[in-house]
């Protein structure tokens, strides 16, 4: 369903978000787990895109899945690096053919490890794969894919002038995005600040929340590398210290806080919540659960 329908079709979103596994084998945990979330009735889920490219097809082949077996809206994630015009039409040309209705555009970040040469890259920016999208016409839906951007609500690392950042979101929504998702972070005066500054900016399409549970002391460790940026509040910071190596102490801690961050976001109005689920459903259920939402 194209996000505008989705989202007057519902007041708040609740969507998930998953990477495409490695093996067969976690293929197969991870649709389990998304048979699990599927009685969430979720409004979309998402699928993200390996940096440079490095999961093209499981990307694509996780979404055809996910489609073709499942009741849910999978949106893929699509990137610019390390990708000349003629790779980007042909895998979005794919997915109009199956039908997906929605893609999320972004930049993506190089390949760990070699330096890399972006000089052959169709777009530098996500603003200039948002145009291509918004330009492309072979899709079965006469308005195109909806299209869908990232944001950061505490600013994205390489650019330290937040004012020149918003310029450069602004060109984004401008080029054609529908929505935006934003960053994971834990602490919700970023968000509604950065969702005032956007107001002021003239940007005034959706802007999805993106929450993540902390449920292992691995993830903890890894979160602040993964989502450049993003900071853990002190108070947060504390509770995981304090749980140290009980795992299940930081399981509860970490559904908890994410719990009472979805319940202020909720009780402020926000548009949608966007939940990273680390290709896991336990978490996420709890939530609903604590919440008191009807799968
Ligand atoms: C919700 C979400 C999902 C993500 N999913 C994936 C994924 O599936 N795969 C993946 O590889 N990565 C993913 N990422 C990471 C993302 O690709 C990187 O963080 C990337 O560095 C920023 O992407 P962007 O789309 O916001 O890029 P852009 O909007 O292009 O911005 C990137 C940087 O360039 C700056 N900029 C923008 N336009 C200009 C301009 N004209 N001149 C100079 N500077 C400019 C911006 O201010 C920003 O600092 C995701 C991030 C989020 C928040």
């Amino acid at each position: 369903m194209h996000i505008a329908d989705i989202l007057a079709a519902h007041k708040t979103t609740f969507s998930f978000e998953f990477f495409p596994p490695k093996t067969d084998e976690a293929a197969e945990t991870l649709f389990s787990h998304i048979r699990e979330l599927e009685t969430l009735k979720p409004a979309f889920v998402s699928v993200t895109y390996g940096a440079g490219g490095s999961t093209r097809e499981r990307t694509h082949n996780l979404v055809a899945r996910i489609k073709t077996t499942t009741a849910l809206d999978p949106v893929p994630h699509l990137t610019c690096v390390c990708h000349q015009q003629a790779d980007i039409a042909d895998i979005i040309l794919r997915y109009a053919q199956h039908n997906v209705s929605n893609i999320l555009a972004l930049a993506g970040d190089p390949p760990a490890g070699a330096a890399y040469d972006r000089s052959a890259d169709a777009f530098r920016h996500a603003a200039g794969l948002v145009s291509f999208l918004r330009n492309f016409k072979e899709h079965p839906d006469p308005r195109g894919f909806g299209i869908g951007v990232a944001a950061f609500p505490e600013g994205h690392p390489a650019t330290p002038n937040r004012t020149l950042e918003m310029d450069f979101l602004k060109a984004k929504v401008d080029a054609g995005a529908d929505y935006i998702v934003t960053q994971l972070f834990f602490d919700n005066h970023d968000f509604y600040d950065f969702r005032e500054r956007c107001e002021l900016a003239g940007i005034t399409i959706p802007i999805l929340a993106g929450i993540m549970p902390i449920t292992s002391l691995g993830t903890y460790k890894r979160i602040p590398e993964l989502a450049l940026g993003a900071r853990y509040p002190a108070k947060l910071q504390r509770a995981i210290l304090r749980a140290g190596a009980d795992s299940d102490a930081l399981k509860r801690i970490g559904i908890h806080y994410a719990t009472e961050q979805s319940r202020d976001l909720l009780d402020n109005h926000v548009r949608g919540i966007h939940f990273y689920t680390l290709n896991h459903s336990h978490a996420t259920r709890e939530l609903y659960k604590t919440l008191g939402m009807q799968g």
